[in-house]
């Protein structure tokens, strides 16, 4: 919880005690140095003032001497500032700083154990999943002083890069400070290849130091140190924070360094890091104006309107959808519930190593630290830049990666895997037992589902073809035809157009299956509303409809509860000439692109199926279709697979009756959470938000699977199912099917394959990979603890 903890230096001096500091170094100046430091805290931490209070006592004394560093400040300045800070804790708490030592250290202790239950610790943890009941400890620890003059300095250093994860040392410096003044983000440190000039002995060591903690850890160390008159003193070292790419790059390196092993590789990398290495990147081809330039702390972009006040952007935004950056001077751990709930964050002041960019880091948020020709006015609540006013509400995008703020809302494209990612998914592809399909409804999704390494298609759902602006309008002929001559007119066109579809998709899958479901929603959707008068009135007349004989189809149309009403194999059963066209299609496609050397497996899947004889009817009408167009074309019969979906409890619970019927199942977890929970998948935001928040239920059900119900009845439909056909393949296609927590529980019941939209297919391999690990008892571990 980097930050999140509070920490007490230079504990132990007072009135009296600084001047033995001072006559035990010889150097006054550095013992009232580390005293303003020690009262700084005290305020701070031990009494609760405002960091803020006590940092504009050192600013104002700086600003009146004409100093830019706080290294300029004399050993006069300082007595004063030591003075002035013990007045204003005086004035604020009504209470004195401790002046006996060991009083000193009991409040320290008490404050630290006390931050464990600090807003920004308890909002690190709910983030970040750690339990409560984990507790926290303290460590009393010796000094050494990195404010003992210019050979002296404190600095935090990574073994390895961690936004891009290259093997160089990496990190910050600062010459004659302490550690707060790196980590706190309140000073903007010097990279640290200074050290390397500056004091060649003490970087070389720092640098086998760090290779040794590394070698010895198996993994990237964050590392504190300060550096007390050219003498290393390395404080602390924890597994490092790290961006996606880091991770995916740090642990194929490590492979490589025979650090780790192959397998090892998907402890260190998590399903979020897939996530987010395929997050959209700028649009470099649209102009954009340039407002600042920072160092580049956590790569990303976000784009969002300016808050200046943390406080106030927690309050704004109550989930993690808002759209806001927030700009301060400098931020710190303190800030994480603000920051918690920002698209991004930009610094005017404040390095790359500061818990505030360490944490970004590790949250994939992007963040932009130490963009000096920041002016900004808290007051004002606005900020100057270059000649640009920027307000309070005002929309402006970061890009992480560059450190470039620009000014409005950019536009986004979806990036390419790296090559890195690349690789991890083939070895994500050696270990996984699950097939990670997509679902695909047109040629250029297929393709992009194949380039994210898709083995077939799961789901096309083929009634998004009927809403392209073309097309809608000879479906609706066929759902208002008076006549069966008319609709037969309107559904060859359809015919046609579907089979072109096809055709497209079957040649981009060569050699892959395609699962085609036949037509699913009910027709209302397929119409305006009743409501929408004036669209139905141009509707009529571009159909040649007496508008009155349009409202009166549509109010027969019209259901209260049309996810449970007339939709799905329903309609193919009610109005079978729609399921012939779509057999039709998909069959004489398939027989065209075979021809011309394609090889197709096209699989027909039937929607929300609840009786056998629903199947029998269905299947009958699938046999007879494709029978009728072999006898046609005099051809060889084509192969093909039908399926259902399993979308209702009851399919479910007689999976023995109809697994014999069909060669594969899918579950359509999106409609089987729907009907098993009861909860409307289209209405469920109206109390979710409050049931989650309020932990009625911890995870969303339609996000991750709920697994004590829906996963029941899925299992037993599995169990039954195989029982009656042992060679069923079965699938899901829900949303469920990207969601690695789902894929975790799919894979331990045996499920042959997931489908997902094409951008999750990689999360989807990569968290099959680490579904079979752990199957064989190859847990998590390591990216747990990051
Ligand atoms: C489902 O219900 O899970 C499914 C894939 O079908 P749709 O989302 O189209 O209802
Ligand atoms: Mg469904």
């Amino acid at each position: 919880m980097p930050g999140m903890l509070k920490t007490v230096l230079n504990l132990g001096l007072d009135d009296k005690t600084v001047h033995g500091l001072a006559k035990q170094t010889n150097d006054e100046r550095f013992a009232y140095d580390a005293y303003r430091r020690y009262l700084q805290l005290c305020g701070n931490v031990m009494m609760g003032m405002d960091w803020e209070v006590l940092e504009k006592i050192l600013e104002k004394r700086k600003s009146q001497r004409g100093y830019s560093s706080d290294t300029e400040l004399t050993m006069e300045d300082l007595k004063v500032i030591v003075m002035a800070m013990q007045s204003a804790i005086r004035e604020v708490t009504g209470r004195e700083c401790a002046f006996d030592p060991y009083s000193q250290l009991w409040e320290a202790i008490s404050a630290v154990m006390e931050s464990w239950n600090s807003p920004p610790a308890l909002a690190y943890r709910e983030a970040n999943n750690i339990p409560a009941e984990w507790g926290t400890s303290v460590t009393v620890q010796a000094m050494v002083f990195g404010n003992m003059g210019d050979k002296s300095g404190s600095g935090v250093v990574f073994s390895r890069d961690p936004t891009t994860g290259e093997r160089k040392l990496y990190g910050e410096f600062l010459r004659n400070s302490q550690g707060e003044d790196v980590v706190g983000g309140i000073r903007t440190p010097q990279p640290i290849g200074a050290l390397e000039e500056f004091i060649p002995e003490c970087y070389s060591e720092l640098v086998d130091v760090s290779q040794r903690l590394e070698r010895h850890f198996r993994d990237l160390q964050d590392i504190e140190f300060t550096i007390q008159n050219e003498k290393l003193w390395i404080l602390q070292t924890r597994a490092g924070k790290r961006t996606a790419q880091a991770a995916v790059k740090i642990a194929i390196d490590m492979v490589r360094e025979k650090l780790i092993s192959g397998k090892e590789v998907f402890n260190y990398v998590t399903s979020d890091d897939i996530e987010q290495l395929l997050h959209p990147v700028l649009d470099t081809k649209i102009e954009r104006k340039l407002v600042a330039t920072g160092l580049p702390a956590s790569p990303g972009v976000a784009s969002g309107k300016i808050i200046f006040d943390p406080e106030e952007l927690s309050g704004l935004v109550s989930d993690l959808g808002g759209e806001y950056i927030l700009v301060r001077n400098e931020t710190s751990a303190d800030d994480f519930p603000g920051i918690r709930v920002a698209a991004g964050v930009l610094t005017a002041k404040g390095g790359i190593t500061s818990h505030a960019a360490v944490v970004t880091r590790g949250m994939g948020k992007p963040c932009i630290v130490g963009a000096a020709a920041l002016n900004i006015d808290d007051v004002k609540e606005q900020f100057i830049a270059g000649d640009g006013v920027v307000r309070k509400g005002d929309y402006i995008t970061l890009n992480g990666a560059t450190g470039e703020v620009f000014a409005g809302k950019l536009p986004v494209v979806n990036p390419r895997p790296s090559r890195e990612l690349e690789e991890l998914l083939v070895w994500a592809d050696l270990i996984k037992r699950l097939n990670v399909m997509a679902n695909a409804d047109n040629d250029q999704d297929a393709k992009l589902a194949r380039d994210f390494g898709a083995e077939g298609i799961g789901l096309c759902r083929t009634e998004h073809m009927f809403f392209h602006t073309d097309r809608i309008d000879h479906f609706r002929r066929v759902i208002l035809a008076e006549t069966e001559a008319e609709k037969a007119v309107a559904l060859r066109k359809l015919l046609s157009m579907q089979k072109e579809d096809f055709t497209r998709i079957f040649e981009q899958m060569d050699g892959l299956p395609v699962t085609i479901r036949l037509l699913d929603p009910p027709f209302h959707e397929f119409l305006p509303l009743p409501s929408a008068t004036a669209e139905l009135r141009v509707l009529a007349k571009r159909l040649g409809i007496p508008f009155g004989k349009l409202e009166e189809k549509l109010a027969a149309l019209t259901e209260c509860n049309p996810m449970l009403g007339h939709r799905g194999c329903r309609l193919g059963i009610t109005s079978p000439q729609i399921y012939e066209m779509q057999v039709r299609a998909i069959v004489e496609a398939a027989y065209d692109v075979s021809k011309a050397g394609t090889t197709v497996f096209p699989e027909i899947m039937l929607p929300l199926i609840g009786y056998v004889q629903e199947v029998e009817f269905l299947k009958d009408l699938v046999t007879r279709t494709s029978e009728k167009i072999r006898e046609e074309r005099g051809a060889e019969g084509l192969k093909y697979k039908l399926g259902i979906m399993i979308e209702l409890p009851r399919a479910a619970l007689i999976a023995n009756e109809l697994a014999g019927l069909v060669d594969f199942f899918s579950f359509g977890t999106n409609d089987l959470t729907q009907t098993t929970l009861g909860i409307s998948r289209d209405d469920a935001r109206t109390f979710m938000p409050f049931y989650l928040k309020n932990q009625i239920i911890k995870t969303d059900p339609f996000i991750t699977l709920d697994e004590t119900g829906v996963g029941e009845l899925i299992k037993t439909a599995i169990e039954k199912g195989r029982k009656t056909n042992p060679d069923l393949k079965i699938g899901v296609c829900g949303e469920h099917g990207g969601d690695p927590k789902s894929i975790e529980f799919f894979s331990r019941l045996g499920v042959d394959y997931v489908s997902c939209s094409p951008y999750r297919v990689p999360v989807a391999r990569f968290a099959s990979a680490q579904a079979a690990l752990k199957g064989e008892g190859q847990g998590q571990t390591m990216a747990n603890m990051r």
